[in-house]
């Protein structure tokens, strides 16, 4: 029949994990020479199994049976029973008896105590279930095996046994795991080198050879038996070719497509198959070259392959292609237009394939309903039977991605999450590093802050300060402004408060005033009589007096020694000897007490009105002013004192009025003014 095998999903991970293990296996194993062995009965075996499953030779095996005896080494011992269970299983069809004999060997202290012994009978075991297609009891004796095999030496024994695993996994479809076992027993058999070498390389590379077609790795798979087929003609290992020859155009017409040049390989297998009486190999290449013209539209030849590898199926019970055969039979006969019957045949075959076959091939066998129905024109039922197909599909995908690749997915999901942690981690590093950054930044933009903060209330509180020193040098300043313009024992202003008053543009006399110069009379003689301090007692009190006299905007000032000036604003001529009178008396009238004792004191003066009348067109100069009541002081002086003397009038001419100031003065004190004299009380 033209089904193959299921697709694979990942071919090229599956060469690349056959390579590694390839290159674990060189490297690891190196087993010594057998040991435990006949090297004779070991010939003689190599020969009776020939390519056998199990010895045909019937005759042989008895007098190689016969001939076991306690002596002969437990290896050679256990390989000869095994096939001796194998006849009996294989050959006789009894299998219950074989396996029961198999465990009474397996129960032999001398089979227990050697673990390749054991390995070997386990393994005929496996061999037996697997060829009455009883999976499970098959897989189940593999952990035992390969716990024997851990210490097992023998290359033949290691050869057998992973033979026989690697058959288990591969009819279970773990194909992964099949390889890894024939690769073991490729490695196994690589130290060695003659006839049986080649046979077992040639067995090793057929089973490889149909996993890579079970993967749809066709073009490795093709390799490998063309490489295979050209060893086993070199070597004249004919017995396999025709499987060989089957195997290659199943991958020839996979890859390249199909032709007549691959259903005469079919054929040649076929031809091949029963020059070598193996019904098998017939069956197959009739079977498959059937198939094919089938799918090529030559439907008498097809037919007629098709009939001759039903004839083969039924006789050596062969339920598995005889179905498939009768499902193409079927086909051709709806190709044909006998459409009723022909679908009858194929559904029936259907219905027995699908107890069996695995889902890929069912598929198949669907895809070629939904073509017969669409033949028939029964068109919803194609759709149907497409729908199912589709959904056989993705179930096979998914089994065997699951089953073929777990292994993988494993290392490649340990070593993904390896990487996954490690990425982790250096994002977290990475994390905590920008925190730490973050965290510094902010503790800078504080620290900046709180910089700033402490500037500026060092600046507030240096400006609160400066502006107390500056209010406490203002203060100082109003002090010393205060001390330079008064005089210190009496309190009044002093000259240079004047001064202040008449700034130099100013020097000239514009408003109306009054000045009185006045002097303490023989104030010599109190100071002599009295004591300075007593003087200083005087000189006080009369300021007091005369500041007591004046107004707020007046000036009382101590003009020198005994000497007073007081100079009075806006002040009419009128009502100043009058002032003069009462001047007198407040410093005369009563005693000065000093230390209880009465001093009496009484001043002398002089005074001006301002501006001086008929000369109101030119000022006069406070000097000039203060010259002429100097002069005035003068003569309330040589007049007997207590008495102050003021300018009444002036007798000026037109002419006189244009006087310098100078010229003035000189009019003024030679008497051509009318002058008044107040006297104090007596
Ligand atoms: P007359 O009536 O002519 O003005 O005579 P007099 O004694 O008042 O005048 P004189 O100019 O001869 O003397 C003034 C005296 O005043 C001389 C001086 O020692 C004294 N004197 C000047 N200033 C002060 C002062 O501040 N305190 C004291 N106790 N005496 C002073
Ligand atoms: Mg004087
Ligand atoms: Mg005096």
């Amino acid at each position: 029949m033209k089904i193959v095998s299921p697709a694979h999903p990942s071919l090229s991970r599956q060469v690349v994990y056959f390579c590694f293990i390839c290159l674990m296996l060189s490297i690891s194993h190196s087993y010594a020479a057998a040991q435990e062995t006949d090297a004779a009965l070991e010939q003689q075996l190599d020969k009776l199994i020939g390519f056998a499953n199990y010895p045909e030779d019937k005759v042989t095996l008895s007098t190689i049976i016969a001939a076991l005896n306690e002596s002969t080494p437990v290896e050679s011992y256990a390989r000869a029973r095994g096939y001796q269970v194998l006849s009996m299983a294989l050959g006789d069809n009894n299998t219950a008896a074989a396996l029961a004999l198999a465990d009474s060997f397996l129960n032999l202290p001398r089979i227990q105590s050697s673990p390749a012994a054991t390995a070997e009978l386990l393994a005929v075991k496996a061999e037996i279930y697997l060829q009455n297609n009883n999976t499970d009891k098959s897989l189940e004796l593999i952990p035992a095996i390969e716990q024997q095999l851990e210490t097992v030496s023998s290359s033949r024994t290691r050869y057998y046994t992973h033979t026989v695993i690697g058959q288990v996994l591969q009819n279970n479809r773990q194909f992964a795991a099949a390889l890894e076992h024939f690769l073991q027993a490729h490695a196994a058999i690589s130290n060695t080198d003659d006839v049986n070498t080649h046979r077992r390389r040639q067995f090793l590379n057929l089973q490889i050879a149909r996993i890579q077609l079970s993967l749809q790795n066709f073009k490795a798979a093709l390799e490998l038996l063309d490489k295979t087929i050209e060893d086993s003609l070199k070597h004249d290992l004919q017995q396999r070719l025709p499987e060989l020859y089957l195997n290659r155009a199943y991958a020839a017409r996979e890859l390249n497509g199909l032709s007549l040049e691959i259903i005469d390989a079919f054929l040649l297998a076929a031809k091949i198959g029963k020059e070598q009486g193996n019904q098998r190999v017939e069956l197959a290449g009739y079977n498959n070259a059937g198939a094919s013209l089938l799918l090529l539209k030559h439907y008498d030849k097809a037919e007629q392959y098709l009939l001759r590898a039903r004839d083969i199926a039924t006789s050596i019970h062969n339920i598995t292609d005889g179905t498939v055969i009768d499902f193409n039979l079927g086909y051709i006969q709806v190709l044909r237009g006998n459409h009723d019957a022909g679908l009858n045949e194929m559904l029936s075959a259907a219905e027995i394939f699908r107890s069996f076959a695995p889902a890929s091939q069912v598929a198949q066998i669907q895809a070629l309903i939904a073509d017969a129905y669409e033949v028939a024109g029964r068109y919803s039922l194609q759709a149907q039977a497409l729908k199912e197909q589709i959904r056989l599909k993705d179930e096979f995908f998914q089994s065997e991605r699951d089953k073929v690749f777990s292994e993988l997915q494993i290392r490649y999901q340990a070593e993904e999450n390896a990487l996954q942690i490690k990425l982790l981690e250096q994002q977290t590093q990475l994390q905590r590093k920008e925190l730490d950054n973050r965290k510094l930044t902010q503790r800078l933009i504080l620290l900046a802050i709180l910089l700033m903060l402490v500037i500026a209330a060092l600046l507030f509180f240096a400006y609160i300060s400066s502006r107390k020193v500056n209010q406490l040098l203002s203060k100082n300043n109003d002090m010393l402004q205060q001390q330079s313009l008064h005089d210190p024992l009496t309190g009044l202003l002093n000259r240079r408060a004047l001064q202040n008053y008449m700034p130099e543009e100013r020097r000239k006399i514009t408003d109306s005033h009054a000045i009185f110069l006045l002097d303490v009379d023989h104030f010599k003689h109190i100071n002599d009589v009295s004591g300075h301090a007593a003087g200083d007692e005087i000189l006080i009190a009369v300021a007091k007096r005369l500041k007591a006299l004046c107004r707020s905007d007046d000036l009382a000032i101590r003009w020198g020694g005994e000497e007073f000036l007081l100079v009075l604003h806006h002040s009419q001529a009128e009502i100043l000897p009058e002032l003069a009178k009462r001047i007198l008396h407040d410093i005369g009238a009563q005693p000065v007490y000093i230390d209880s004792n009465p001093i009496r004191v009484t001043l002398s003066g002089g005074y001006i009105c301002l501006p001086v009348k008929h000369i109101a067109q030119q000022s006069m100069y406070w000097e000039t002013a203060l010259k002429l009541a100097d002069h005035l002081l003068y003569q309330a002086k040589t007049k007997g004192r207590n008495q102050i003397v003021g300018v009444a009038s002036l007798n000026l001419d037109n002419e006189q009025q244009l006087l310098s100031d100078q010229q003035l003065l000189q009019r003024l004190v030679t008497d051509q003014c009318t002058t008044l004299t107040i006297k104090g009380p007596v």
